[in-house]
């Protein structure tokens, strides 16, 4: 068996999930261009598959997180596209392997395609794992993406946005709450790529499952990345909900705060 073919094999859930996910991306439209990346935790399903220090497959990269040392992560490459990972994650999807000594990460995985790199945002999704294993939370993928109608509603005017935005999405449907009873995070506009954008998401996810990116998208994470994907559904799909009771002319009336606190209450039966 190669080391390839190995990888693969034991990745193969991992990146069928990846794929899947990644066509719902572009299925809901979320995903123009190479919008959104994704990152998965492997390193469990990487622990049997033994892997090369081969200089050839080494990146200098300064990797400011201790707990990171020895972890390796299936990640979407560099300037791909969701639909191209959804039909062929082979060809759009790398594994790497953080060194022990923190100043890299072995490419361990390419599919064929020797000029992959991993996603342009690495950094930052690892200083996200970085803090999921250091809260030891079972979270281990992330998802970034740009649902259209969550960025629509965050180009709302006016001020204390972020917490009158949160309460009105939570009021659009009384599963989100079930969904995620500690609310949602949200990162004021931070340009794309940069340090403070990755400080105000880390911050918003210490707390949080999700969070919202002003004027730009959302981050979640969650066991895989079909988890991720559902919780960035749920909060959309309110949004939806919103848009359309304006679109419809009137203001929507929403649950009210009694019918929420009563979603908070422990109950023996849940509706799905
Ligand atoms: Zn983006």
């Amino acid at each position: 068996m190669t080391k390839h073919n190995a990888i693969e094999m034991a990745l193969s859930d991992q990146i069928v999930q990846l794929a899947r996910t990644a066509g719902h991306l572009w299925g809901k439209g979320w995903a123009e261009r190479n919008g959104g990346n994704i990152s998965v935790d492997v390193t469990e399903e990487m622990s049997w598959v033994a892997y090369s220090r081969s200089r050839d497959l080494f990146h200098e990269q300064e990797i400011p997180h201790e707990n990171l040392a020895g972890r390796a992560f299936l990640v979407t490459g560099a300037g791909t596209r969701m639909r191209d990972v959804a039909e062929m994650p082979a060809r759009n999807c790398c594994v790497l392997r953080i060194s022990e000594d923190l100043d890299g990460y072995y490419l361990l995985w390419n599919g064929d395609r020797q000029d992959l790199q991993p996603t342009s945002e690495l950094a930052s999704h690892l200083a996200i794992h970085a803090l999921l294993r250091r809260e030891q939370r079972p979270e281990r993928a992330l998802l970034h993406t740009h649902p259209n109608e969550l960025i629509a509603l965050t180009h709302m005017p006016g001020p204390a946005k972020a917490e009158m935005l949160v309460d009105l999405l939570y009021a659009m449907h009384p599963e989100l709450k079930l969904i995620l009873p500690r609310g949602v995070g949200y990162a004021p506009y931070r340009p794309p790529g940069s340090a403070e954008l990755a400080e105000v998401t880390l911050s918003a996810l210490s707390e949080h499952r999700v969070a919202i990116w002003e004027k730009h998208g959302c981050v979640a994470v969650g066991k895989g990345p079909a988890e991720a994907f559902d919780l960035i559904d749920a909060v959309n799909k309110s949004a939806v909900i919103l848009l359309l009771c304006k679109a419809a002319g009137y203001a929507p009336e929403g649950l009210s705060a009694e019918q929420l606190e009563e979603l908070g209450r422990p109950r023996g039966h849940r509706p799905t």
